[in-house]
């Protein structure tokens, strides 16, 4: 018999603990003792097409960092917070924040298709964490009729999209019966790491009559475009949803400029306008995932001009004390006596007449 390499068994349904992580063959034995003192903190999921990307042998696989449970979670820097982008000074009912005039976010689920190990919401997010009940989402939609100048809605959590059609379609068809309330927009991560999910029924369930759903799709890395997801994106665009990104930036799985410039064009292959490029949150036992500011604005200028315009994330930074999303360059512009410098993509500076 020929030296075989070690067996990986493809999980068919989603890995929820250290265990399943060991018996699929993701992690080694060794570090259960470990992996148990996270999981006792938060919430582990895998889907089997997530699963089956990760190479086991690779500890920087890319997909596996994002997804798979690692002890350095379990340390804590003093400038990090359970709440890091102050969604509790926003919020005005249970599960609803209104931090900006005309829009608010609803959670009106807590759990997701996967866990993502630096996720911003982690002490939020999970099973251990009840869903906000019926009398929430009432409160929640009392909130948004009275309030005329809330224009938009949007419907976070956790992952909507884990909710069944049935639930989705009895909040659209309240929200759309609000004549202010114009537009609908989700954010997900469920096309990509369980494209199963977006079926016909729950499609049906994302629009009514009344308002215009959009859907926002978090990826990463230009792995995560399985085949399958591809399809899951292109029923959504088929069906007139109009779709943009959103993605984080993470040390060592997407901060090199190839990378960076692949997913941005996976995204925008798959009929997907790139939106927002998030800055790492301060989300506790994240340092591992967190660039600079400074070098997140290279990444930016690498990819202008050099990438299709089409292909270009606006990035940004939610501010630590709750106080908003902020984009955070880079500028290619600055002082030059009364007049302007403009830089170009090649960084040649170039003076711009006042006024
Ligand atoms: C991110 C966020 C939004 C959406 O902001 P956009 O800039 O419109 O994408 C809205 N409300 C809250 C509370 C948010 O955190
Ligand atoms: S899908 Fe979003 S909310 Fe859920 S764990 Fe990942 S980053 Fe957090």
């Amino acid at each position: 018999m020929t030296q075989a390499a070690k067996t990986v068994a493809f999980p068919t349904r989603t890995l929820r603990n250290p265990t399943d992580l060991v018996e699929s063959g993701l992690v080694a034995v060794e570090n259960l003792p470990a992996l148990d003192a996270v999981a006792a903190r938060y919430a582990i999921a895998i889907t089997p097409e997530m699963a089956e990307l990760v190479d086991p042998r690779d500890r920087r696989d890319p997909i596996g960092r994002q997804f798979v449970p690692d002890p350095a979670e379990l340390a804590v820097l003093t400038e990090e917070r359970p709440d890091p982008i102050g969604d509790g000074a926003h919020q005005v009912s249970p599960g609803l924040i209104h931090r900006y005039p005309d829009r608010v976010l609803l959670k009106f689920i807590n759990v997701c298709a996967v866990y993502c190990r630096f996720c911003f919401r982690r002490e939020m997010v999970g099973p251990q964490t009840p869903n906000p009940n019926p009398d929430d989402v009432a409160a929640a939609v009392g909130y948004i009729r009275a309030h005329p100048e809330i224009w938009e809605v949007i419907l976070s959590g956790g992952d909507p999209l884990v909710a069944s059609p049935r639930r989705i379609a009895t909040l659209i068809q309240e929200l759309a019966a609000i004549d202010h309330v114009r537009i609908v927009r989700y954010h997900t991560r469920v096309p990509i790491v369980a494209p199963e999910r977006v079926t016909d029924a729950l499609i049906a369930a994302l629009q009514s009559d009344g308002l215009t759903s959009w859907v926002a799709i978090h990826a990463n890395h230009p792995r995560e475009f399985t085949r399958e997801a591809r399809a899951a994106i292109g029923r959504l665009a088929d069906a007139g949803l109009p779709l943009v990104s959103q993605s984080v930036l993470l040390a060592g799985i997407n901060d090199d400029p190839d990378t960076l410039a692949a997913l941005m064009r996976a995204f925008v292959e798959n009929r997907v306008k790139p939106y927002y490029l998030h800055h790492g949150d301060l989300a506790p036992g994240t340092r591992q995932f967190r660039t600079s500011i400074a070098e997140g604005q290279d990444l930016m200028r690498a990819l202008r001009g050099h990438v299709s315009g089409l292909c270009q994330p606006t990035y940004v930074l939610d501010i630590p004390g709750g106080q908003g999303k902020t984009p955070v360059g880079p500028c290619f512009t600055g002082p030059n006596g009364e007049a302007m410098t403009v830089t170009d993509f090649r960084g040649e500076a170039h003076r711009y007449p006042p006024g």
